[in-house]
């Protein structure tokens, strides 16, 4: 008699404990883990199809987007017509030519005096406009100045 008793607590309590858990956590476990499942198989399949779209994508030509590229006769680099300054020579004097439609053949300069210091010192204007003896960089110094000073 005395054995019975702790072995029906154990027993019944335990069991009934145990039977409570299990059946808990067997019926519980499958639901959450199946839909971490599929929400991981969701998202690492659209991140492998995000990434295969990004990779092929074409790079577009920069050359063929920002227009056509000229060499600055200052530096000698070679950059979009955008980030030049046109120097034409009319009469004889050196022309800056921002808008790009003075006729005749331009030179063409980084907006810089720096480059415009280069291109005086290699005589560079002359050469590149075809035009005999020295010129006159006043013009394009003041018109580099002034756009230099107007952007700072
Ligand atoms: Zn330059």
């Amino acid at each position: 008699m005395e054995d019975r008793h702790p072995q029906r607590r154990r027993s019944s309590g335990g069991c009934g404990c145990a039977r409570v858990g299990v059946g808990r956590l067997i019926r519980e476990a499958p639901r959450e883990g199946g839909t971490n499942h599929t929400a991981a198989l969701h998202s690492t399949s659209a991140h492998s199809s995000n990434s295969a779209l990004a990779r092929p994508t074409p790079t577009p030509d920069p050359r063929s987007a920002a227009g056509p590229v000229r060499t600055c006769i200052g530096c000698r680099s070679r950059s979009v017509v955008d980030g030049l300054l046109r120097v034409v020579v009319v009469d004889g004097v050196l022309t800056p030519d921002p808008r790009r439609r003075l006729p005749g053949r331009g030179a063409w300069l980084h907006p810089a005096s720096e480059c415009l210091d280069r291109a005086e010192r290699r005589s560079a204007f002359p050469r590149a406009l075809r035009v005999p003896g020295p010129l006159d960089t006043g013009p394009v110094r003041a018109r580099i100045e002034c756009e230099v000073g107007a952007s700072t």
